[in-house]
């Protein structure tokens, strides 16, 4: 990696990444490092950075260095400093759009450094059009009329704890910028409480400034501990048990007793990761003890929320406590027949039924789980087209994030499978849904992601075992399962861009020697596990060129 003798990246220099097409993006990944300035402001070295480099900020936008604009100077399209963020690799810093002094929503750009603030990577979701409408415009809405916009649809007026906070914005809606009211409310419960709307919440609305249209209503509570009963992860490998059949009579050994973290004290599986108001006839136990059994109403929604709710404690106990910006949505049993899907843009996870109902196994909510933690660290990973490699390497993720989980309990008894449960459960009952020690290389693919992501997971999964996870020691296993979910997620930031499609495996592997990198003590050298990254993968026919 080279070092620059300044902020200023030379142009002929700028390598825009193969897989984007959104001209302000920098593909820097292992090309350079600026110098380090580790006295200095996170966010003054954003500034200096992005100010050394203005002309490839795109679109009509000027940089501000100023935190806040200068009343009477305030120019009309303006990029400026926001939010940094610390992560296992440096720091983050956010900047953020605006036009005429008001925030569009969503418009950001992240400059990465090192501890030592060296630049090495720059993202951008800067919308590339300034808004078409002007304010003050004859139609607007005040404040108190977006009010009685979403006074319509939430009872909040005898609810309110304190005052509504309201804002302008440009809100990015079915391909424009449209001058929008957002509404931040918190409301006291309503006793008694019958539906999901009764109980005490915070909501962030957003009322069309012009067409006094809600045009989307969110619940942005965050909540604390109870008990329940599970499968960790399924019945098949608690009791090992090869030919377990669908409808056999679960033992009691079958079952853990675990705690829920973070629950609210609405009686309802709802919390700071998860909310499983989705699910039809949802459960509510006041005493918060939901110990169910297989069969009972509650169970698999237990599941589900007790599953998600603890890898997302596990991650931020590991430093990712602000994966999740809101409570992913869970229905724990879909009429979608035997099959489960996660639906970003309702931010929402869905398990089907079945003979052996998808939430019964948890590999299979740790798979979907991880199609929403992938969306959530790179917006719209999962609006990419069907069956590309990106698609594949979410499929891989998910399944690999399932059985790097259950490891522990996987250690004797099929150590590489997911949905060995769920499996039991087909028209023609099987060992387990997939594998993540195949033997694919890039040879098999097959243009089908579930397939194809297979070659992904067992990269990842030989990943895992050189860097300590076939060890006889289980503090090295454990180690070696905290370093490659470190590796891993970190990749996943550094495939942040507008365009995914043309993302290929390389570009994976590319990330992955980056997030080794910059996760390391000495950043100007390849990482420490870099020789390892590459054989792995050069054996699954991955290499970069
Ligand atoms: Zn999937």
């Amino acid at each position: 990696m080279e070092m620059l003798s300044n902020l200023s990246v030379p142009l002929e220099r700028v390598a825009v990444q193969e897989h984007t097409q959104m001209k302000d993006v920098i593909g820097t990944m292992g090309d350079f490092l600026t110098p380090p300035a580790a006295k200095a402001r996170p966010s003054d070295v954003a500034i200096q950075f992005t100010r050394a480099n203005n002309d490839l900020v795109a679109g009509p936008y000027v940089l501000d260095g100023q935190t806040r604009p200068i009343p009477g100077l305030e120019q009309s399209a303006v990029v400026r400093p926001g939010t940094v963020k610390r992560s296992p690799s440096g720091y983050h810093v956010q900047l953020r759009q605006s036009y005429q002094g008001i925030p569009i929503y969503g418009g950001r750009a992240v400059v990465h450094m090192t501890k030592e603030r060296s630049v090495y990577f720059y993202v951008s979701d800067l919308q590339p059009k300034a808004p078409e409408v002007e304010t003050g415009k004859a139609g607007e809405i005040s404040a108190d009329e977006a009010l009685e916009v979403v006074a319509a649809q939430l009872s909040w007026k005898k609810r309110e704890e304190s005052q509504p906070r309201c804002r302008r914005v440009y809100y990015p809606y079915e391909g424009s910028l449209l001058l929008a009211w957002c509404i931040d409310l918190s409301l006291r419960a309503q006793q008694p409480i019958q539906t999901d709307r009764d109980r005490s919440s915070d909501w962030r609305a957003m009322v069309d400034a012009y067409g006094a249209e809600l045009l989307e209503l969110r619940d942005l509570s965050i909540y604390d501990t109870a008990w329940a009963r599970v499968f960790y992860p399924n019945p098949v490998v608690t009791l090992r048990q090869e030919n377990l059949a669908h409808d056999a009579q679960i033992p009691d050994k079958a079952y853990r007793k675990v705690r829920l973290a973070g629950l609210d004290d609405s009686g309802f599986l709802r919390g700071r990761y998860a909310d499983t108001s989705k699910t039809p006839n949802r459960v509510r136990e006041p005493s918060r003890q939901f110990l169910y059994k297989r069969g009972d109403p509650g169970f698999t929604e237990t599941m589900a929320y007790c599953f998600v709710s603890r890898v997302m404690n596990m991650l931020r106990r590991q430093g990712w406590g602000t994966l999740f910006s809101r409570q992913l949505l869970l229905n724990a049993h879909a009429p979608i027949g035997d099959n489960s899907k996660f639906l970003p843009s309702r931010w929402e996870l869905r398990f089907g039924k079945g003979k052996v109902m998808d939430a019964e196994d948890a590999s299979i909510i740790l798979h979907e789980l991880g199609h929403a933690i992938q969306d959530a660290q790179v917006p719209d990973w999962a609006d990419s087209p069907k069956h590309t490699p990106v698609r594949a390497m979410g499929e891989g993720f998910g399944d690999w994030l399932a059985t790097l989980y259950f490891a522990e309990q996987r250690l004797k008894f099929h150590p590489t499978c997911l949905g060995d449960w769920d499996a039991r459960g087909y028209t023609v009952p099987r060992t387990c849904l997939r594998r993540v020690d195949t033997a694919k290389t890039m040879s098999d693919w097959e243009g089908e992601e579930h397939a194809d992501g297979e070659i992904w997971s067992a990269a990842l999964w030989e990943l895992y075992l050189q860097l300590g996870g076939d060890s006889s020691k289980a503090r090295t296993r454990k180690e070696a399962r905290e370093t490659a979910l470190k590796l891993v997620l970190t990749s996943h930031l550094y495939l942040s861009d507008g365009m995914r499609h043309t993302l290929k495996f390389e570009h994976g592997l590319d990330a992955l020697l980056t997030a080794d990198r910059f996760t390391s003590a000495d950043v100007t050298q390849p990482g420490p596990h870099d020789p390892l990254i590459r054989d792995v993968f050069a054996a699954r026919e991955i290499s970069l060129s």
